[in-house]
Protein backbone atom coordinates (compact mmCIF):
# COMPACT_ATOMS: atom_id res chain seq x y z
CA UNK A 1 0.00 0.00 0.00
CA UNK A 2 1.66 3.36 -1.12
CA UNK A 3 2.07 5.34 2.44
CA UNK A 4 0.63 8.41 0.72
CA UNK A 5 -2.88 7.34 0.65
CA UNK A 6 -2.99 5.52 4.24
CA UNK A 7 -5.28 8.19 6.39
CA UNK A 8 -4.15 8.44 10.09
CA UNK A 9 -5.32 10.13 12.67
CA UNK A 10 -3.08 12.92 13.52
CA UNK A 11 -3.33 12.73 17.39
CA UNK A 12 -2.55 8.73 17.33
CA UNK A 13 -1.70 7.49 20.15
CA UNK A 14 1.64 6.72 21.58
CA UNK A 15 0.05 3.22 22.62
CA UNK A 16 -0.74 2.45 19.27
CA UNK A 17 1.55 2.97 17.97
CA UNK A 18 3.42 0.63 20.21
CA UNK A 19 1.30 -2.02 19.31
CA UNK A 20 1.31 -1.62 15.33
CA UNK A 21 5.41 -1.98 15.89
CA UNK A 22 4.62 -4.99 18.03
CA UNK A 23 2.65 -6.63 14.97
CA UNK A 24 4.77 -6.14 12.42
CA UNK A 25 8.12 -6.26 13.44
CA UNK A 26 9.53 -9.41 11.86
CA UNK A 27 12.97 -8.96 10.15
CA UNK A 28 14.57 -6.95 12.60
CA UNK A 29 13.35 -8.04 16.19
CA UNK A 30 16.84 -8.84 17.82
CA UNK A 31 17.63 -5.78 20.48
CA UNK A 32 21.11 -6.07 18.41
CA UNK A 33 18.97 -4.92 15.01
CA UNK A 34 16.92 -2.89 16.87
CA UNK A 35 19.99 -0.93 18.31
CA UNK A 36 22.04 -0.30 15.24
CA UNK A 37 18.78 0.68 13.60
CA UNK A 38 18.63 2.91 15.94
CA UNK A 39 22.10 4.22 15.63
CA UNK A 40 21.40 4.36 11.75
CA UNK A 41 18.43 6.45 11.73
CA UNK A 42 20.00 8.60 14.28
CA UNK A 43 22.88 8.82 11.05
CA UNK A 44 19.92 9.09 8.63
CA UNK A 45 17.94 11.89 10.14
CA UNK A 46 21.25 13.85 10.61
CA UNK A 47 22.34 13.42 7.04
CA UNK A 48 19.01 14.53 5.84
CA UNK A 49 19.41 17.98 7.92
CA UNK A 50 22.94 18.40 6.01
CA UNK A 51 21.55 17.46 2.55
CA UNK A 52 18.77 20.15 3.29
CA UNK A 53 21.68 22.65 3.70
CA UNK A 54 24.76 21.57 0.86
CA UNK A 55 22.23 19.56 -1.63
CA UNK A 56 19.04 20.98 -1.64
CA UNK A 57 19.91 24.42 -0.21
CA UNK A 58 16.35 25.26 1.56
CA UNK A 59 17.78 25.61 4.88
CA UNK A 60 21.28 27.29 5.90
CA UNK A 61 23.35 27.20 9.13
CA UNK A 62 25.30 30.12 10.12
CA UNK A 63 26.94 29.31 13.68
CA UNK A 64 28.03 31.78 16.01
CA UNK A 65 29.14 31.46 19.51
CA UNK A 66 25.99 31.63 21.77
CA UNK A 67 25.13 34.00 24.05
CA UNK A 68 25.46 33.23 27.90
CA UNK A 69 25.85 36.57 29.41
CA UNK A 70 22.76 37.79 30.30
CA UNK A 71 20.86 38.26 33.56
CA UNK A 72 18.49 35.65 33.68
CA UNK A 73 17.74 32.47 32.73
CA UNK A 74 14.75 33.62 30.76
CA UNK A 75 16.86 36.27 29.34
CA UNK A 76 19.27 33.69 27.86
CA UNK A 77 16.52 31.07 26.85
CA UNK A 78 15.45 34.34 24.88
CA UNK A 79 18.43 35.12 23.02
CA UNK A 80 19.68 31.84 22.16
CA UNK A 81 20.14 31.19 18.55
CA UNK A 82 18.99 28.05 16.48
CA UNK A 83 21.46 28.74 13.96
CA UNK A 84 19.13 28.04 11.01
CA UNK A 85 18.01 29.81 8.46
CA UNK A 86 15.45 29.69 5.90
CA UNK A 87 12.82 27.05 5.94
CA UNK A 88 12.29 23.30 4.80
CA UNK A 89 10.93 22.54 1.43
CA UNK A 90 8.42 20.18 0.82
CA UNK A 91 11.01 17.25 -0.31
CA UNK A 92 13.17 17.72 2.39
CA UNK A 93 10.63 17.92 4.70
CA UNK A 94 8.97 15.12 3.33
CA UNK A 95 12.42 12.69 3.61
CA UNK A 96 12.80 13.84 6.98
CA UNK A 97 9.43 12.92 8.46
CA UNK A 98 10.16 10.15 7.12
CA UNK A 99 13.85 9.37 8.71
CA UNK A 100 12.29 10.24 12.11
CA UNK A 101 9.49 8.20 11.54
CA UNK A 102 11.59 4.69 11.03
CA UNK A 103 13.19 6.11 13.95
CA UNK A 104 10.38 6.02 16.33
CA UNK A 105 9.35 3.17 14.65
CA UNK A 106 12.98 1.13 16.82
CA UNK A 107 12.49 3.53 19.11
CA UNK A 108 9.06 1.90 19.72
CA UNK A 109 10.33 -1.49 19.23
CA UNK A 110 13.48 -1.13 21.62
CA UNK A 111 10.51 -0.37 24.08
CA UNK A 112 8.41 -3.40 23.61
CA UNK A 113 11.54 -5.24 23.73
CA UNK A 114 12.60 -4.33 27.16
CA UNK A 115 9.31 -4.02 28.16
CA UNK A 116 8.57 -0.48 28.63
CA UNK A 117 5.92 1.51 27.61
CA UNK A 118 6.40 4.62 25.42
CA UNK A 119 3.53 6.82 26.79
CA UNK A 120 4.96 6.47 30.76
CA UNK A 121 8.13 8.02 28.92
CA UNK A 122 6.74 10.61 27.30
CA UNK A 123 4.65 11.25 30.47
CA UNK A 124 7.40 11.21 32.71
CA UNK A 125 9.47 13.57 30.52
CA UNK A 126 6.76 15.93 30.49
CA UNK A 127 6.26 15.66 33.88
CA UNK A 128 9.94 16.95 34.14
CA UNK A 129 9.54 19.65 31.91
CA UNK A 130 6.57 20.51 33.66
CA UNK A 131 8.14 20.47 37.48
CA UNK A 132 11.53 22.29 36.70
CA UNK A 133 10.41 24.14 33.30
CA UNK A 134 13.67 26.35 32.06
CA UNK A 135 15.34 24.97 35.13
CA UNK A 136 15.30 21.31 33.46
CA UNK A 137 18.35 23.29 31.63
CA UNK A 138 18.33 21.21 28.60
ZN1 LIG B 1 14.99 21.34 0.62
Amino acid sequence: MDRNTVSVEKDISCDDFQAQVEDVLIRHKSILDITTKLDEYTSRINRAVIKSVTYCGCIEIHATKQDYNKESLEEIKNNMENHVKGSLCPSCREILEEEIGAYIFYLSALCNTLDINLSEAVLKEYGNMKTLGIFSLK
